[in-house]
């Protein structure tokens, strides 16, 4: 039997817990951790607030990384877990991704478990202000630095990059902006590593897999334990867990079927054989 089939048949009459990783938006551009070849270690919560040297690091960075991500489209992976949820079959996606680009693609319930990177928020008294503006801010306040030069830096997922302006990261001449209300240290609004997923979001998404019938997890290698607990807790729970993902996965051990594949091919068939209208792009 052809493996969507197989996995057609499993998670067929089940409404689903779709927990997605960084796997299900490499077709759209943008680079997931492992197979990026990226050694630099992981931005650390505790050196960001404790050093501005780290975040004047970051924020050149980010200033170059930015553009990739806020340029990217959702692709047909994205957009069937939108179809899946329109058509009640799915449970909104509770994704690992800090790009947005579920909302992009129409998905209407999202979980972002890591917070996004479109918003940035002040360390010192919560005020948010949209990654656009601060861009603009960025560039206002650092006229040497041309926004052109993102656009072919190598790109990290958390949109962190290689600077190739006239400044380096470690430059201490690069200006950070800091909140509009009160001056603070602004944040991007995600969950670095060594913080902690807000326990309302865990606690929402443990909910919704408890309204489901099955686990279905996409393009995530599942090493990180925010991510991996969600398919333990479905296998305890005695709900079939089923994983698309190239390459092997924590949870494999867990699960009643993988599928080694592409997500962008994979979902879409998913969606049109579990009978979700407007699926695939041929459809109506
Ligand atoms: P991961 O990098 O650990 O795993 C991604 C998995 O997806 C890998 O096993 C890879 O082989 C597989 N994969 C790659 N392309 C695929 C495709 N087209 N179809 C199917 N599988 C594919 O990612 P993770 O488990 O999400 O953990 C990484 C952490 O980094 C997360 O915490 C996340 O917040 C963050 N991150 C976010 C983004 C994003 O927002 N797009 C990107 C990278 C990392
Ligand atoms: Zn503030």
């Amino acid at each position: 039997m052809e493996p969507v089939t197989a996995l057609a048949q499993l998670l067929s009459g089940r409404r689903l817990f779709v927990l997605v990783g960084a796997g299900c938006s490499t077709e759209s551009g943008i680079p997931d951790y492992r197979s990026s070849g990226i050694t630099r270690p992981p931005l650390e919560h505790r050196a960001f607030v404790a050093d501005p040297a780290v975040r004047r690091r970051y924020w050149s960075r980010s200033f170059a990384g930015w553009p990739r991500i806020a340029r990217a489209q959702p692709n047909p992976a994205h957009r069937a877990l939108a179809a899946l949820e329109r058509a009640g079959l799915a449970h909104g996606p509770v994704t690992q991704n800090v790009d947005g680009l579920h909302h992009a693609a129409g998905s209407l319930d999202v979980i972002e478990l890591h917070g996004a990177l479109r918003e940035v928020v002040c360390l010192d008294c919560g005020a948010r202000e949209g990654r656009d503006a601060v861009q603009d801010r960025i560039a206002a306040l650092n006229p040497a630095l041309r926004p052109s030069d993102g656009e072919v830096a190598p790109s990290r997922p958390d949109g962190d990059a290689a600077v190739v302006g006239t400044l380096s990261g470690d430059d201490a001449s690069f200006a950070v902006p800091g909140c509009l209300r009160c001056g603070g240290v602004l944040k991007p609004a995600v969950v670095m590593f060594g913080d902690n997923v807000p326990k309302p979001l865990v606690e929402a998404a443990y909910a919704r897999l408890d309204a489901s019938d099955a686990v279905l997890v996409v393009g995530s290698s599942l090493t990180v334990f925010s991510g991996y607990r969600f398919a333990k807790r479905g296998a305890e729970r005695g709900l079939p867990v089923a994983i698309v993902n190239r390459g092997p996965t924590r949870a494999d051990p867990l699960a009643a079927r993988t599928v080694d594949g592409m997500a962008g091919t994979v979902l879409p068939a998913l969606a049109a054989a579990l009978g979700a209208p407007g699926a695939s792009a041929d459809d109506p």
